[in-house]
């Protein structure tokens, strides 16, 4: 087996961190990306410079709506912070004290933010506290297994600042409008339509279906540090980067994170996608073939739920295995190194394997450490269920 060469080994030890394997997808749990080695350069080459702010800003508005197709774009900190300055955009307009004012006072401007009720997600936040930090008030649409046309267009009134569709796994995967027919039901009514795209791997299909502001995660498919991205129409953008003289000051964005992400969208046009689909399909086809036959684990390859081009292991854990899917992550996890896979349907019975944030030879890691768990006698652990607690976070910082 080929040694794994593990970057930044020597800074998590340094820092008494644990070597993590990450097998889940870009969490921000786990430090929300790798960093691609073009985004580091940029990072670390502005990083001592002195900079013009709406310059930088500026040169990153082409380089966002090169790849989007946006009319202008902004860079901030995050793509929930995105959620907030775009909504908060659409309330303020271009109006610098209405900016000033929010979130507590909109001056009666329209601040109703309609969202389908199956896509009320969290992130590791609510999404609806993204929309009322903004002065912004949800209005819920349909229910968790159904939204029908009337339930947003007649929930439509001159209240109605925008609509939120949100794109991703986390959200009902059926019964929900379609981008296209929400666009369909704002587009001659005037609402402007913000779409969460936060983990989509396509820059452009959703404004060209008529979106018109569209924010994505920089450090999840395109690998740059944490920010977030917001494109579209050229009014909107503007009036939520001005954000930035108001709710958006505590989403500041450094100079560093402007040049890296717009090094990783560089990056992104060049980067050999065929390249590394093969890379993820060989680390699939390497834990497919080291799960056959494990007794009590039926493995298959799935595709993304929200057809971003990546498959991933799903593992379903039999009792005869002498695990539950909990344990059987829990007990990944507390391997050397570690092993953090997705878990987030152990509840269903599985979890699984994904090949889009591994650093060369730990695949092989992975494999090895399905081996070892297997052969292992089985910790107390595991026949557990999940436990929803949120005891941790409460614990710290002990
Ligand atoms: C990750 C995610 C977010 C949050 O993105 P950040 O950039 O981490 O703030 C929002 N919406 C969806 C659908 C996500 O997957």
């Amino acid at each position: 087996m080929t040694p794994p060469t593990l970057t930044n080994s020597d800074i998590r030890s340094r820092l008494g961190l644990r070597k993590v394997v990450n097998v889940s997808g870009t969490m921000t749990f786990l430090g929300a990306s790798i960093i691609g080695p073009e985004a580091i350069a940029a990072m670390a080459e502005i990083a001592p410079e002195w900079i013009e702010m709406d310059d930088l800003q500026r040169r990153a508005s082409a380089t966002i709506s090169r790849l989007t197709g946006g009319e202008a774009g902004f860079v901030t900190a995050c793509c929930a912070a995105g959620i907030s300055m775009a909504v908060a955009g659409t309330i303020t307009g271009d109006d610098l004290l209405a900016v000033e004012r929010l979130p507590d006072d909109t001056g009666g401007r329209p601040n109703e933010v309609i969202l389908q009720l199956g896509h009320s997600v969290n992130y590791g936040a609510p999404i609806d506290q993204s929309v009322r930090l903004a002065g912004g008030k949800v209005v819920l649409a349909g229910t968790v297994s159904s939204t029908m046309p009337f339930n947003i267009a007649n929930a439509i009134t001159d209240r109605t600042a925008a609509v939120l569709h949100v794109v991703t796994h986390h959200s009902a995967q059926y019964g929900m409008l379609s981008l296209p027919e929400v666009v369909a039901i704002c587009k001659p009514r005037g609402i402007p339509v913000i779409v969460d795209a936060a983990s989509e791997y396509d820059l452009r299909v959703f404004l060209a279906q008529g979106a018109d502001l569209v924010v994505y995660s920089g450090h999840k498919f395109l690998s740059g540090p944490t920010s977030g991205l917001v494109a579209g129409r050229k009014d909107l953008v503007r009036a939520a980067y001005i954000q930035n003289h108001g709710i958006g000051r505590g989403m500041k964005v450094g100079k560093e994170s402007i040049a890296g992400v717009m090094a990783a969208l560089d990056a992104w046009e060049r980067r050999d996608h065929t390249g590394i689909r093969a890379r993820e399909q060989s680390a699939l086809d390497l834990w497919m073939s080291t799960l056959a036959g494990m007794p009590g684990l039926q493995a298959r390859i799935v595709p993304d739920p929200t057809a971003n081009p990546l498959d991933r292991v799903e593992v379903r854990v039999l009792p005869e295995s002498g695990f539950t899917a909990t344990g059987f992550a829990r007990a990944l996890a507390a391997a050397e190194p570690p092993v953090i896979v997705r878990n987030h349907e152990a509840e269903l019975g599985h979890f699984f394997l994904d090949p889009c944030n591994l650093h060369p030879g730990e695949a092989e890691v992975v494999a090895e450490a399905l081996i070892s768990l297997m052969a292992a006698p089985r910790p107390d652990y595991a026949m557990d269920t999940p436990r929803r607690s949120a005891a941790g976070w409460l614990a710290w910082p002990d």
